[in-house]
């Protein structure tokens, strides 16, 4: 294995990952909400923490980063669009840059539409995706900054990523994800299947990231806002896709289920 990823659950239902190159040990850490829970776990794996790669500016994703530069020297990398609201960056970074992980790459994807400047990492020849509040498994992130237009430029962006890429996101909403998806899609056999595993997973006190980007173009809502069967339910059919997605995300803003 290239790149090696762990999970570290933050706050009430955030997710960081630490990422270590397997071969020359570089360690990074994607999003740190908060520092004492990343802390343990990187002295528990000998102390070394080299990046911090931050996806977007929210507290819940910067907030443990002050506290693991003074803790480790790690150095810090993030959008340069939004250098003025992030952390102090080491490295700022724009759409097509490669940012170096010891021998482990990642293309940096603009994907904004739940803040302005927020960034998604590919590392390709792993096949690992970190989109913070972008893709969520079976959902998306609210449109906090950017306009429905972004936001869909953003998530076609992701679909057309390897069908195998794994999907590694910000936030565990993946149960009342579900739900939405089943009100409008109810017909759908692999959503269903889907459906059926994550509460699984959630039961046993499991993490139902990550997903792939298959899975998502088959399951998640929002990438099948066109798809005939969604857009018969929303009332959309003959509008753009555009117009199609961004009626799922008012419906999904206004759903209690
Ligand atoms: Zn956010
Ligand atoms: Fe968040």
């Amino acid at each position: 294995m290239t790149l090696s990823v762990e999970i570290v659950p933050l706050l009430a239902d955030n997710y960081g990952y630490l990422l270590v190159d397997g071969r020359t040990g570089t360690t990074a850490f994607v999003d740190p909400a908060e520092a004492a829970p990343v802390v343990a776990r990187v002295r528990a794996r000998g102390g070394r923490l080299d990046w911090i790669l931050l996806t977007h500016h929210h507290g819940d994703h910067v907030a443990g980063t002050a506290e693991l530069v003074a803790a480790f020297g790690a150095k810090v990398a993030g959008a340069a669009a939004d250098a003025h609201r992030l952390p102090p960056l080491d490295r700022a970074l724009a759409e097509d840059d490669r940012f170096e992980l010891g021998a482990a790459s990642a293309r940096v994807l603009a994907t904004p539409g739940h803040t302005t400047g927020h960034v998604s990492y590919l590392f390709e020849e792993s096949g690992d995706l970190f989109c913070g509040d972008t893709l969520f498994v079976m959902g998306c992130g609210r449109l906090i900054e950017g306009d429905a237009e972004a936001m869909w430029r953003s998530l076609a962006k992701l679909a057309a990523l390897p069908p195998a890429t794994r999907v590694w996101c910000g936030h565990e909403y993946t149960l009342a994800n579900a739900r939405f998806a089943l009100s409008l899609d109810p017909e759908n056999e692999a959503l269903r299947a889907r459906a059926v595993e994550v509460e699984r997973l959630r039961m046993a006190g499991r993490p139902t990231v990550p997903s792939t980007i298959g899975e998502e173009r088959a399951t998640n809502p929002f990438l099948r806002a066109g798809e005939p069967a969604i857009r018969a339910r929303m009332g959309t059919v003959g509008a753009s896709a555009v117009e199609a997605f961004a009626a799922v995300r008012r419906a999904k803003d206004r759903f209690r289920g």
